[in-house]
């Protein structure tokens, strides 16, 4: 079943989407609208309702945060309908033309992701909208091109799933921790006071929930050089760590979303500041 609901969050509103089979939907993901700014556009299963949700909007242009297809999802339902300039970082427009690495999981709740030219890309550091102008900060980590809005007069901080939750349990291949880590100490050193995280929104607390990520993710990323120092492998970090693997998670995604790739993250991060340092 499809689930569409709309929010307000002062002037900023959203609508959240996802889908559930026989029960509710077990991650959700909103697209802001802020002064005819759209940000991110939800995944390909929802394009009917977000395009509906839009119908009497005032949209002018949208900023893609990244190519992940619960972001860029319905990209091309978008300019087909109402033909708006789409951004995104040079890194997003590319990587939205290319394959969009998906697992079957993703395939059950966001749907098949859609290849798409229509992201612009978007090289300046400011975005403006009638009423306010956006900094864009690049983010990478979770994802290469991610990209976060602050607008520092309101104090509103859009960070893409740089946030999510501050115990992060399992990983995608690809993220990289250190990157994460280097992201969230840009994003605390911001002063803002509304944390709009596309799957978790938090009005209040949000830069102390985004500290709480970072404390964790630094612990984890000492830890697993701890034990990669006394010849541990990987599976034995995480027993060490007492970190479970998820195993229907693992199994269902190829091991594409799995505990064992933050294990992996963390000595491929190793890896690279050592060739970087030698
Ligand atoms: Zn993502």
């Amino acid at each position: 079943m499809h689930f569409a609901q709309s929010h307000h969050f002062g002037p900023v509103q959203s609508l959240q989407m996802g889908v559930g089979y026989f029960a509710p939907p077990p991650v959700k993901v909103h697209a802001f609208l802020v002064d005819g700014l759209l940000i991110d556009t939800g995944p390909p299963k929802l394009e009917k309702e977000l395009l509906a949700w839009l119908e009497d909007k005032p949209f002018q242009q949208a900023f893609i945060t990244h190519h992940h297809e619960d972001h860029s999802g319905n990209v091309n339902g978008l300019h087909r309908r109402f033909q708006r300039p789409i951004y995104g970082s040079a890194a997003c427009s590319r990587l939205a033309q290319g394959q969009v690495r998906t697992s079957i999981p993703q395939l059950i709740y966001w749907g098949r992701p859609r290849y798409t030219n229509k992201v612009q890309p978007y090289t300046q550091n400011l975005l403006h909208t009638e009423h306010h102008q956006f900094q864009l900060i690049p983010i990478p980590g979770h994802a290469d091109d991610q990209v976060a809005l602050f607008e520092p007069q309101q104090g509103w901080l859009f960070s893409a799933d740089a946030f999510v939750h501050p115990y992060i349990k399992y990983y995608m291949r690809y993220e990289s921790m250190q990157q994460q880590i280097n992201s969230l100490q840009k994003l605390i050193a911001l002063d803002f006071e509304q944390l709009f995280c596309c799957h978790t929104p938090l009005m209040k607390g949000g830069k102390k929930q985004l500290q709480q990520k970072l404390a964790y993710l630094q612990n984890y990323y000492a830890q697993v050089v701890h034990w990669h120092h006394k010849g541990c492998s990987p599976r034995e970090i995480m027993a060490q760590m007492q970190q479970k693997e998820r195993w229907g998670q693992y199994l269902l995604s190829g091991g594409y979303m799995a505990a064992i790739n933050m294990v992996n993250a963390v000595l491929r991060d190793e890896q690279l500041t050592r060739k970087a340092n030698a």
